[in-house]
């Protein structure tokens, strides 16, 4: 067909048209994330949700940093989600006014009141267990409470990484709310003076500590067992979780401690409505599945069981207090880490 000048726009309308047709309705739209979480267990989860909808995620992933960014950048943040490996970050942000409560239905039925906000600021997406892996040669043991690890029977027994990590944070915030201040100060100062080397390392590197001798017992999440026993880039870490059990520690008061990884809307969400359907899609039966079984966590969901692998770690009961109250009370776990000085 010539295209005459005149005819020229109503040709490109029709290209335009014919082009809208063929490609998906929502081809255009995206969600913009930034995460705490690493690429490869989050991306699997924005590809099936763009394989569902069409619409595109783009993602920023970073270890720190991500609540400053956000607040920086203010009403011109491109971001819309905030992904976090904790539940002290989503606590600050939502605190900063960084969040906009979500009012969805959906995400109310797979999340447990418990592991979200009671503002619906953030929402918890999987659990996981701060336990012990024990030396299955050096400490055959089947049971261990957390205040336990203060006792002198484990003098110089004991490896972790620095206490003012978000992980170990939030389980001396646990204490705190549960025990009080007081308490939790007199049992840091004994898990302190239980350490067999100065707190450093991830949590893997303390299940490697356990295998190379240097101590017994090590304080770690539930799902780095399930990683390094997969780790096919260092298989020396198959070795290191060989040597360990996992035991999990249960207060007389409060069970086991648990934290979230979680999502939160931001303020500014400049792609809410897309940003919405993420969110209900991270927190429903087949998104949950994908966590639990690409990461070796506990679903939030009750619909969705946990892997077979973490099943046959055992049974056991998780604090049922709110996520929130435990990091409401991080700043002051934060003063009792510098106060005994646990990292030194
Ligand atoms: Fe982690």
């Amino acid at each position: 067909m010539p295209v005459s000048r005149r005819s020229f726009p109503a040709f490109c309308f029709m290209l335009a048209l014919a082009s809208g047709l063929a490609a998906p309705a929502s081809a255009a739209e995206e969600v913009n994330i930034y995460s705490y979480r690493q690429p490869a267990l989050i991306q699997p989860l924005f590809d099936a949700f763009t394989a569902k909808t069409g619409i595109e995620v783009r993602a920023v992933f970073a270890d720190s940093g991500l609540v400053e960014r956000l607040a920086q950048e203010g009403r011109n943040s491109p971001a819309d989600i905030l992904l976090t490996a904790d539940v002290g970050r989503l606590v600050e942000a939502a605190s900063r006014g960084l969040a906009q409560p979500v009012d969805s239905a959906v995400i109310l039925a797979d999340v447990p009141a418990n592991l979200r906000d009671p503002e619906n600021r953030w929402f918890g997406l999987t659990m996981r267990a701060r336990v012990v892996y024990a030396s299955k040669d050096r400490a055959p043991i089947t049971a261990v409470s957390y205040e336990e690890l203060a006792d002198p029977k484990w003098r110089g027994k004991i490896c972790m990484r620095p206490g003012n990590h978000p992980y170990n944070l939030a389980l001396i915030a646990a204490m705190i709310a549960h025990k009080g201040e007081d308490f939790t100060r007199a049992w840091l100062k004994g898990v302190k003076a239980n350490l067999a080397v100065k707190p450093s390392g991830n949590d893997r590197a303390q299940a490697k500590s356990v295998f190379a001798g240097e101590c017994d017992l090590a304080i770690a999440n539930t799902y780095y067992m399930g990683k390094m026993l997969t780790e096919e880039k260092e298989p020396e870490q198959k070795q290191w979780a060989g040597a360990v059990k996992i035991v999990f520690p249960a207060s007389p008061d409060f069970g086991t401690h648990v934290n979230i990884s979680g999502m939160m809307l931001t303020a500014n969400a400049p792609n809410r409505e897309s940003a919405l359907k993420l969110m209900e899609f991270l927190a429903s039966d087949e998104a949950q599945q994908l966590y639990a079984n690409g990461n070796f966590e506990y679903p939030v969901n009750p619909r969705v069981a946990a892997s077979e692998l973490v099943r046959s770690w055992g049974a056991f009961t998780p604090d049922s207090i709110n996520v929130a109250e435990i990091a409401e009370f991080e700043p002051a776990a934060s003063r009792l880490v510098d106060e005994v000085q646990f990292n030194d």
